[in-house]
């Protein structure tokens, strides 16, 4: 096709593309004349994520600088290659995706038809240019006897507020995949804590959001960390903004304009994540993904979205809305209040109850364990984490009790800060029964909470068997029949390029029994 057809093609299919930009791959595209690019535009790396027994997503994003320029609008095919070996020699797939400038000229290719418990190589190519390789290996067949999961679980990487250390080292981990549990980017910023710059001022358009992302994804030791493991991920607030809840945000405003900024947040997350569009493709705005995969017989792993159907917080300031401590509340004993929104929860409950596998690990962004303390006119409560939302807390305890579930071992990030704890129907109630295991990562490199109010917390609260938040870095979970273990792996804050990590505490739960004990 000449270049002239080619660009009357398009303008056909612009109101396709406007309407559903992710959807709808332009159906014709230009000779694929070798192009030469003056700078690679792999300069964001490569990814894979969403293992499965027999597919995986393969992901990478064309970036023009300012050289290559002239071409930015334009629809490019872009080959992708999978190999069975590190030398590349065996090559088992090859396939083209078409990208363009409606979807930032991200690539996404969910590969088929692979192997399970196999290892596979891939890279990207277009005109001249290739992209480094990237490592991933697919999940064990449904009904395989599997001795062991190995998970690196991680979450919220302030760019400013840490070298990505940690990624460095979970790039050399042996891994069976990466558990990312939100804070991927961070919106905002804290001057007082700034090891390094944002670029760009705090993003509320497309631009702006895939420029955050950009910057991050440039850092080599979060691309290593990709290029080396597969990743399931899911997000928390800052892949928005600062507490957001479903259409709220802290400044009040206007439900509709959030909900744009939102669907702009939300489409950059999928332009730079190896993540598969859920059947809410066609609306940005609401993005499905929540997700659950399974681990052979060893373990059902479910990722939880706690931000996009979330209830309001309770008793929120009226001027500074979102997360704060929150005294005589009642607002917080609402049943109808939810976390999860009525169709995740019941989507939850319902695969929860029928799981058959040997650990239910349920991940999902935040703390469910109670951080309460006493204060003079009563307790006071996080009302942005699970203690906000005591009832839908309850109730998904109440599933774990109902369906006599054992080997329940849930997994959260956003507080920043190591938490092992046990789980009851009443928090810290020593008379109600342990039901479930806590296993809540550090952040990456987000400053945590200040040693005193840490203190407070831990003292105040009798299933918290471990909470410190003065350290940065991520938690090795290993899975077997026998238990879960969790390292916590460290490095004191602000982490430096130059740093080490060590482990802070080790806690295994035991097949059988609630609740993490340290060893
Ligand atoms: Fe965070
Ligand atoms: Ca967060």
């Amino acid at each position: 096709m000449q270049r002239r057809e080619f660009n009357q093609h398009l303008q056909r299919s612009a109101i396709a593309l406007a309407l559903s930009p992710w959807l709808t791959a332009p159906s014709a595209f230009a000779a694929d004349k070798s192009r030469t690019w003056r700078t690679n535009p792999f300069a964001l790396g490569v990814a894979s994520g969403r293992p499965r027994a027999d597919s995986v997503v393969l992901w990478t994003r064309v970036l023009f600088s300012e050289e290559d320029r002239a071409a930015a609008d334009e629809a490019l095919r872009v080959q992708v290659e999978v190999f069975a070996d590190v030398g590349l020699k065996r090559r088992v797939q090859i396939a083209e995706v078409v990208t363009d400038g409606a979807r930032g000229h991200s690539v996404h290719l969910h590969v088929r038809n692979l192997q399970p418990s196999t290892d596979y190589w891939y890279r990207f190519k277009q005109g001249d240019a290739s992209s480094t390789v990237g490592h991933t290996r697919t999940a064990p067949a449904l009904n395989a006897d599997v001795r062991q999961l190995r998970i690196a679980l991680s979450s919220c990487q302030h760019y400013e507020q840490g070298q990505f250390i940690a990624h460095a080292e979970i790039a050399k981990q042996p891994l069976d995949f990466v558990l990312f549990m939100g804070d991927y980017i961070y919106e905002s910023t804290n001057p007082q804590y700034a090891i390094r710059k944002h670029n760009g001022e705090e993003p509320k358009t497309l631009a702006q959001y895939r420029e955050r992302y950009e910057q991050y994804k440039r850092d080599p030791m979060l691309q290593a960390a990709h290029a080396a493991h597969p990743w399931v991920l899911m997000w928390d607030d800052h892949e928005v903004v600062n507490d957001y809840a479903n259409d709220q945000d802290r400044q009040y405003t206007d439900p509709q304009q959030m909900l744009k900024r939102r669907a702009a947040a939300y489409q950059a997350y999928f332009e730079h994540q190896p993540v598969l569009l859920g059947p809410d493709a066609d609306n940005p705005a609401n993005m499905r993904l929540y997700d659950q995969l399974s681990w052979g017989k060893l373990a059902d792993v479910w990722t939880l979205d706690c931000r996009q159907y979330r209830s309001a917080q309770a008793c929120r300031d009226p001027v500074r809305g979102g997360g704060r401590m929150v005294v005589q509340c009642d607002e917080l004993n609402d049943a109808s209040r939810t976390m999860l929104g009525n169709t995740q929860e019941r989507w939850l409950s319902d695969s929860l109850s029928q799981s058959k596998r040997h650990w239910k690990l349920v991940a999902q962004a935040t703390q469910i364990s109670s951080t309460s303390v006493s204060a003079p006119v009563g307790r006071s409560y996080w009302n942005d984490a699970w203690d906000g939302y005591p009832q839908a807390r309850k109730r998904l305890l109440q599933t774990v009790v109902d369906a006599k579930l054992q080997n329940v071992v849930t997994l959260g990030g956003d507080v920043h800060c190591n938490v092992a704890a046990n789980l009851r129907l009443e928090p810290n109630n020593l008379q109600s029964p342990i039901v479930a295991s806590e296993f809540v990562t550090t952040s990456i490199t987000s400053r945590g909470l200040g040693d005193k109010p840490s203190a407070v917390i831990r003292e105040s609260n009798a299933d918290l068997l471990h909470y410190r938040a003065d350290e940065r870095g991520y938690s090795l979970i290993t899975v077997t029949p026998q238990e879960v273990r969790c390292d916590f792996r460290t490095t004191k804050f602000p982490a430096g390029s130059e740093a080490g990590l060590k482990t802070q505490a080790s806690y295994v739960v035991k097949n059988g029994k609630a609740g993490p004990q340290a060893i």
